[in-house]
Parts: structure tokens; C-alpha cells; sequence
């Protein structure tokens, strides 16, 4: 046999020379477009094999492809699916075609998905950090939509990263967005003139009249003990008139007054207080309503600034009776709102004794003792009762004054019963306690709103030298007008 004649080098030589001729040929065939792909029928799908169809929105298939002599032809196709895009699921999408007598059959997995992410406003474009706190002088508004969770304010996540704040929140599909919004250092507020004592003080004639002198504070509410402080001005407590004092501080360039009323001793005596930051003045938090769901986070918010409010309790949510006794048990004065809340309270004096004497029972039986303080359904000056019984506010204040109780309207409106949103309720607030030397606040802890305004209120009273006070017997009393 020639095989067997061969020596190896030359079996090698034919290998490699047939290997050649076979690509040469390959090449050729290519080349002349003897190739079989220009008669071949081809069925693709369009688009990927797996696809994802977004959550409540049409699902538009991208289809099938199919060439034949390598240009695109119409074929009819038989779809057959049914992708619910109302819930998320997967389907396989199927495709029939006929061409030429053949038959082919092309699936698609269909995911239906959450494609789009959330979105975030934000109503500031721009962050402002407090000079003396160092925290963020107020929390953005933020406002997320998405296409198919409806609430995710409770997902939104916050970081002060310094110079930025990062707001992220993630659907729950996954999806995630995020917003930076710039952070601005608030200017070093003044140094200013802080008087002790009152402003404006009312002196009868002959009587004598010692300054209480005034100190220099840096804007943060720190004392500065050293700095000098020389007053203008004289008091003739002798001869009647108004007379003003006048503090001033040359290194800061920084002043105060002090107006002194020296009258008659039949007139009334008018004394006001300032301010003083680090000894501010006390806001008084009051919360109707509840208990309800929230009473317990807000319990905790004011745990943490160590903030003591007074609740004027309702049994509307029997399930939630236990936190009257909780929210003494942290320091915090419970006084009676109403048992039912109903306005049927105000068809007789009776009626309403009932009602408040029932609620007073379950506050005795948490607290271990009764109230003498409450605040009426509505407030005093509320115009619905005239509609029950003409004239009874009139009669129920003197009544129940005469029994031993007295009533607590308010003069800040926290606006949450109305429906003021956490933004609105944070302003309403902060803009009343400036505005009133002893505000008394009307919040609900039965509202998500002022639950969510809350730790952003109190850290500005905090920072800001305001105290907590609750209310007792003594006041201090804010009645409103009766409307009867
Ligand atoms: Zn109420």
C-alpha cells in the first residue's frame, strides 16, 4: 500500500494542502452567492426574547420579522396571549406563522414590570443650614409620584451630606431615584442687647424704679458676661409721662430699649416681657382628639427634645384608651376633650356633663386621677352648639367654672383640622409662637400631618431657647369670645 510507503512528512504535506484547497473552495462558493442563505425563509422575533411591559400601561408588542430571499415579507400571524398589565406576572407570548407550507413557532417571555422609576419634587431649590444649630434650618418639601405605588412618602430617605442633601426613595419594584438639592450656610446671625425684665413696665407715681439692667448675648443665645453695656436716659418716677431707656454695646455697634410708663396708681399696670434666648419664652403644645393610631410616635417625638404637651383626650378610638395613661406616665398633662366628640353634647347642660364626667371617669381609671382643666369640642367660641341649644356656651363656661374646672381655648392654630398639610402646619406654628408671648397650640395627634411636622417644630423651638410648658389650673387661660 502507498499509505504505508509514506514517511510522515509527507502525510503532513497533504493535510495541510487539502485544509487549503478546502477553504479556497468555501471562499468561492460564498463569493458567487452559491451560499443557501438567499433562498432561506427566516422567522425572527423583533426585539428581545425576554421583555419587560411596564406595570398599567397598553403592552405594545414589537412583533415578528419574517424575510424570505432576503427581503422582509407581510406574513398573517397568529398572536396568542394575554398579558395583564394591571398586576405584575409572566406570560409567554406566542407567534404562529405559515410561510410556504411550513410551519413556524416563535414564544416571547413577557414580564410585566415596573419600568419607570418615582419622581421627586422638591419645592426648594435650595437648603439653608442654621448658623448655631448646625441642622438644617428647614426640611425640604418633597413630593414623589409613581406610576404605580400611591404612597411612598414613608420610603423617601434623607442624607445631609454637607454641602448637599440627598433625597432618594425606591418603589416597590426596585426602581430608585434621587435628588440633591444644594445646602447654603445661614450668615452668622448678631450679637444683640437682651434686657432683663420687661420691656415695657408700668411704674406708679412716687414709687421707686430699679434697672434690671441687660446683657450682651452672641445671636446663637450665648452669653457673653464681659461685654459693656452703658444706658442712656433717666426714670422721674416723680412726674408721670413715658420715658425710655436706651442700652448700648460700641464694639458690636448694637442697642436695645426699655420703655418705662410712670401713672397713676388707679391705672392698670402693663408689663411685657422679651424674649431671651437660652431662657425663652414657654409654648404650650396642646393635642386634641386622640389617642388614636399616631398618639404613640408622637409620644416618642417628644420624648426625644424632652418636650411636654398637653393632651385633651377623647375615647373616639377605644382601642388606643391604654395611651392616656401612657402620656401621663411620660409627663404629660391629660385633660378632658370630650367621651364621644359628638355635638349632641351641646343639646343641655346635662348632656354635656354626662359626656365630660364619662370622659373623666376613663381618665381617672388610666391616670389614677381626674382632671380639672378641659377644652370644649370646637373651642368655646364654637358656632354649633347655638344650633343644639341657644346660649348653652354661655351657661356651660359658668357652670363648669363654678364647679371647679376651667376651659382652654387657644391662640396659635396649628390649621390641622382643616387640613393644613406638615408644610402648613410647620409654618402655622412657628409664625404663631412669634407672634404671641404665650402661645398655646391647637394641634390633633389624630393628624399624619402634624405627626410629620412635629420633629422639624421641635427642634426649632429647641434651637431656638422656647420651653415646654403644660397647661394647669392657672393658665395661662386663653378664652375665646362665645359665640352663642
Ligand atoms: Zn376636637
Amino acid at each position: 500500500m502507498l499509505v504505508h510507503k509514506m514517511r510522515a512528512s509527507e502525510l503532513y504535506k497533504v493535510f495541510v494542502i487539502t485544509g487549503i484547497l478546502i477553504v479556497i473552495i468555501v471562499n468561492c462558493l460564498t463569493i458567487f452567492g452559491i451560499n443557501n442563505n438567499l433562498n432561506k425563509v427566516t422567522v425572527e422575533l423583533k426585539g428581545d426574547t425576554n421583555l419587560i411591559a411596564n406595570i398599567n400601561e397598553d403592552y405594545n408588542d414589537p412583533g415578528i420579522i419574517v424575510n424570505r430571499h432576503g427581503k422582509e415579507v407581510k406574513y398573517e400571524v397568529k398572536e396568542n396571549t394575554n398579558v395583564d398589565t394591571s398586576q405584575f406576572g409572566n406570560y409567554i407570548y406566542e407567534y404562529d406563522v405559515v410561510v410556504d407550507g411550513k410551519n413556524y413557532k416563535l414564544t416571547r417571555n413577557i414580564e410585566v414590570g415596573d419600568k419607570s422609576k418615582p419622581i421627586i419634587e422638591v419645592e426648594e431649590k435650595e437648603l439653608t443650614r442654621n448658623f448655631c444649630s448646625k441642622a438644617i434650618s428647614k426640611e425640604p418639601t418633597i413630593k414623589v409620584t409613581d406610576n404605580y405605588d400611591s404612597d411612598l412618602l414613608d420610603k423617601i430617605e434623607k442624607k445631609d451630606l454637607g454641602s448637599e442633601y440627598l433625597i432618594s426613595v425606591v418603589d416597590s419594584y426596585g426602581n430608585k431615584s434621587e435628588v440633591s438639592i444644594p445646602i447654603k450656610d445661614e450668615e452668622e446671625p448678631k450679637n444683640k442687647i437682651v434686657l432683663n425684665g420687661y420691656s415695657t413696665q408700668t411704674i406708679y407715681q412716687g414709687n421707686s424704679f430699679v434697672d434690671a439692667g441687660a446683657k450682651v448675648y452672641t445671636g446663637c443665645g450665648i452669653e457673653l458676661p464681659n461685654e459693656e453695656i452703658k444706658v442712656e436716659g433717666t426714670v422721674d418716677t416723680n412726674t408721670l409721662g413715658s420715658y425710655v431707656l436706651t442700652y448700648k454695646n460700641e464694639k458690636y455697634n448694637i442697642s436695645e430699649t426699655r420703655t418705662i410708663n410712670v401713672t397713676k396708681k388707679t391705672e392698670p399696670v402693663i408689663n411685657v416681657e422679651t424674649d431671651k434666648p437660652g431662657n425663652g419664652k414657654v409654648v404650650y403644645l396642646t393635642f386634641d382628639d386622640g389617642p388614636g393610631g399616631y398618639t404613640k410616635q408622637f409620644l416618642d417625638i417628644l420624648d426625644k427634645y424632652n418636650a411636654k404637651a398637653t393632651f385633651f383626650v377623647t375615647n373616639q378610638f377605644p382601642n388606643y384608651q391604654w395611651l392616656i395613661g401612657e402620656e401621663a406616665r411620660r409627663g404629660h398633662t391629660v385633660a378632658v376633650h370630650s367621651l364621644t366628640h359628638n355635638w349632641n353634647i351641646y343639646n343641655s347642660v346635662e348632656a354635656y356633663k354626662n359626656d365630660f364626667n364619662a370622659m373623666n371617669d376613663i381618665i381617672e381609671q388610666q391616670t389614677g386621677k381626674r382632671t380639672n382643666i378641659f377644652r370644649f369640642p370646637g373651642g368655646s367660641s364654637n358656632t354649633v352648639s347655638r344650633g343644639h341649644q341657644k346660649g348653652i356656651m354661655t351657661t356651660l363656661t359658668q357652670v363648669m367654672q363654678q364647679d371647679g374646672y376651667q376651659y382652654f381655648d387657644w391662640n396659635v392654630d396649628s390649621n390641622d383640622a382643616a387640613g393644613a398639610n406638615s408644610t402648613q402646619v410647620y409654618n402655622n406654628v412657628i409664625r404663631g409662637i412669634k407672634n404671641s408671648s404665650k402661645p398655646v397650640i391647637l394641634m390633633h395627634d389624630i393628624k399624619k400631618s402634624t405627626l410629620n411636622a412635629l420633629d422639624d417644630m421641635l427642634r426649632y423651638m429647641t434651637n431656638n431657647g422656647y420651653k415646654f410648658g403644660t397647661l394647669d389650673i392657672n393658665g395661662p387661660i386663653v378664652h375665646h369670645g362665645i359665640n352663642n
